[in-house]
């Protein structure tokens, strides 16, 4: 499949590949829609087998994106990048500043922020080739790691969906089990211990479980165990594609509500937590707080004005819940509904001329 039969079937509006001979720099970065305003979203640097998977992961991730910021009310369209290498051995300067080149030509299209295999310190060294760079370190005057924002947004999430089940916010006793306690999965964990939760956690890394076991008091057990955990909410905080056929008749939770990105596998895993009687909080709803702490950085940044509007994730959350229920509709169909009002409603704004140019 060409690429450009790749980008009709999710509707791009721009790809852009850049490459850079001398610091061995590959990068693509995908336009989902400007249609709410410049397409934001985190650069990613892995180690792709084939340009192929590249392009498809960078779709994938700037068509999330859209309506991640749609859905959280943002003015922003959806986008993503990636760096085609290994973050352990290929990162220099020269590759930094090259990609903030690249970045730059887009007169500020897209922006980008860190994500899986970059820093706020490589976000500094992107910054000093644009301005279109967000995320960087707080000593550097950026909003820093966005993973504690994110793990705020997900408590006031949980909040919503313990409203929403069991008519009150108060969190003490109540049962959850974390998969994976890495940036933002420890900063959760550490917030639900302070609600009084009982916490049961797993990670691939030995280490990591170790660290949050003995420093925050929690359980633990294997990571394939995880999935069967008696418990009120299971909060997958590692990877993707984690509720599917196998795993979904496994678990046994009232409901599911975490930071991995594109947790169901399929559109139908959806139907079938349904099925179960599981409440499913859509992803990319909840975990949108680190988004929407960058985003703030674009008005100059305040972390009280960033706070207040993560904490707003309670409501958001609790809106989807409600017009799913309303609906007769999974809460992911909901919040995809929502977010696609929003891109037509607000989208053709720019209809209407303000007789400026
Ligand atoms: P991270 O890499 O710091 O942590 C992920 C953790 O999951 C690691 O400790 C890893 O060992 C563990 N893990 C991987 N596979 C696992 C498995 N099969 N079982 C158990 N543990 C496993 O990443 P992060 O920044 O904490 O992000 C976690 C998830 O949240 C990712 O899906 C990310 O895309 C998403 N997310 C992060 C942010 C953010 O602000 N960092 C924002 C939105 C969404």
């Amino acid at each position: 499949m060409g690429v450009f039969d790749r980008i009709a079937e999710t509707g791009h509006e721009q790809v852009v590949y850049g490459h850079d001979p001398v610091s061995g720099l590959r990068c693509i970065i995908a336009i989902h829609s400007t249609a709410l305003g410049p397409a934001l979203g985190g650069t990613r640097f892995y180690p792709y087998l084939s340009e192929e998977d590249a392009l498809v992961d960078v779709l994938r991730l700037a068509h999330g994106m859209t309506y991640k910021a749609a859905a959280a009310g943002l003015d922003l369209g959806g986008g993503k990048a990636v760096i085609i290498g290994d973050p352990a051995t290929q990162k220099s300067e020269r590759l930094f500043r090259a990609y903030g080149r690249m970045v730059d030509s887009l007169h500020g299209r897209y922006i980008t922020a860190e994500d899986v295999g970059t820093t706020a310190s490589d976000m500094e060294l992107i910054r000093r080739e644009t301005r279109w760079a967000l995320g960087s370190p707080v000593a550097d005057g950026g909003s820093g790691d966005p993973s504690p924002t994110t793990a705020r947004g997900l408590l006031a999430s949980l909040k919503a969906v313990s409203h929403f089940l069991w008519g009150t916010t108060d969190l003490a006793g109540r049962k959850i089990a974390v998969q994976g306690v890495g940036k933002v999965g420890y900063a959760y964990v550490s917030l639900l211990v302070e609600e009084r939760c009982e916490v049961v956690v797993t990670d691939a890394r030995e280490d990591a479980t170790v660290k949050a076991v003995t420093e925050l008091g929690v359980k633990s057990v294997e990571p394939d165990n995880i999935f069967t955990v008696d418990c009120d909410v299971f909060s997958p905080c590692a990877m993707g594609g984690v509720l599917n056929h196998e795993t979904i008749p496994r678990l046994a939770c009232a409901a599911v509500m975490g930071s991995a990105n594109n947790q169901l596998a399929t559109r139908e895993d959806a139907s079938r937590l349904v099925a179960r009687g599981i409440l499913y909080a859509p992803d990319f709803v909840v975990n949108a707080g680190g988004l929407i702490n960058v985003y703030e950085e674009l008005r100059g940044y305040s972390k009280v004005r960033a706070m207040h509007r993560v904490d707003n994730l309670f409501e958001a959350t609790l809106r989807i819940l409600e017009l799913a229920r309303e609906q007769g509709v999974e809460p992911v169909t909901a919040a995809e509904r929502l977010a696609e009002l929003r891109i037509e409603e607000i989208g053709n704004l720019a209809r209407i001329h303000t007789g400026e140019g």
